[in-house]
């Protein structure tokens, strides 16, 4: 199948992009593409109109500042996953982007292109409510921010309003220096989109008791979501064997898990809270790893 006929413009400013938005709904930008294009040929959507929004240098950029790091959402994954600094600081974000379809689809694949288009098995939407990432909407009327827990309001949908760009992220940074993180997920094949996936960061003190955790489960539900309350009840715990698995499966209870042709809705909770679990100890091991070097 061929997309729907459609023109095409390519801003070379943010308030250019903006501008083009609102000329309606049916006006959409382009970024990397990856999911757009397919989408566009198989005629699940039909635009109007693309703006493409790839020269826009100011879309394209990684700020790390003293407690957070802002990335502007044109930057492609690829960029992201090769840099050491934003490792250093965000390594969440570099082990999620190892599981991000493939090195083609993350050369072209921006950091904004997969937060706004929301699939609730992708990746970075797992981090980004694991952090608790705010996003910049930016639009003719000014910019706005939006926390990463309202901006994913269902599959494939958002709180951006169809007049709104997504400027940039801001990925939160902990101070702590013995902070481990994880990902991990279960895919048919490597790169192929996750059944279900989870992500951890644990905090621990000198005397290796968690002072701060966050963790959250994607692909079992509409939205990838992280469980604050959970997580904050392992504070003060060393993470032992039973506080971790009562953490995930309590989390894993809590999501609306979906059957489909490739696994059905308990095998989903069966991989949520073993997955959950499996990010909680490898978020652990790394923070004791980083204690003791
Ligand atoms: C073979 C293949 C495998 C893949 N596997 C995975 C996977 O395992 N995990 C995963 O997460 N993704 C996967 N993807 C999708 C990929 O990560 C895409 O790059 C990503 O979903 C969209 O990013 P993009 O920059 O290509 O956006 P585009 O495709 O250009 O746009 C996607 C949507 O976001 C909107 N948009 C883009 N940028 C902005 C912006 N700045 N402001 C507002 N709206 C915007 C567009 O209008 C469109 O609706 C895969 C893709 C392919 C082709």
């Amino acid at each position: 199948m061929k997309a729907a006929p459609f023109s095409y413009a390519r801003a070379s400013s943010v308030a250019e992009a903006c501008e083009g938005l609102r000329d309606g709904d049916d006006v959409k930008l382009i970024a990397g593409g990856q999911s757009l294009v397919p989408m566009m040929a198989m005629r699940l959507t039909r635009p109007r109109r693309l703006i493409d929004i790839n020269e826009i240098a100011a879309l394209k950029f990684v700020a790390l500042e003293s407690d957070r790091v802002r990335i502007g959402a044109c930057t492609r994954q690829c960029a992201l996953e090769r840099d050491d600094a934003l490792a250093g600081r965000v390594p969440l974000l570099r082990q999620a982007l190892a599981w991000v379809g493939h090195a083609q689809t993350r050369n072209r694949g921006t950091v904004g292109g997969s937060l706004a288009h929301a699939d609730p098995v992708a990746e970075l939407p797992l981090v980004a409510q694991v952090l608790g990432a705010t996003l910049v909407l930016a639009s003719v009327k000014g910019s706005r921010q939006v926390s990463a827990f309202e901006f994913f309001t269902g599959p494939l949908a958002t709180a951006a309003r169809p007049d709104e760009c997504l400027a940039e992220i801001h990925w939160p940074m902990w101070p702590q220096p013995r902070t481990g993180s994880a990902f991990t997920e279960v895919s048919r094949r490597h790169g192929d989109f996750a059944m279900v996936s989870a992500a951890a960061q644990i905090a621990l003190d000198g005397d290796g008791r968690c002072i701060r955790a966050s963790f959250g489960i994607g692909g079992g539900g509409s939205v990838p979501r992280a469980f604050p309350e959970i997580a904050g009840r392992l504070a003060g715990t060393r993470l032992e064997e039973d506080a971790v698995k009562d953490a995930a499966e309590t989390a894993a209870a809590e999501v609306d898990f979906y059957g489909d042709l490739h696994a059905s809705a308990e095998y989903r909770r069966h991989l949520g809270g073993t997955l959950a679990a499996r990010a909680l100890r490898a978020a652990r091991d790394d923070a004791i790893r980083k204690q003791a070097a």
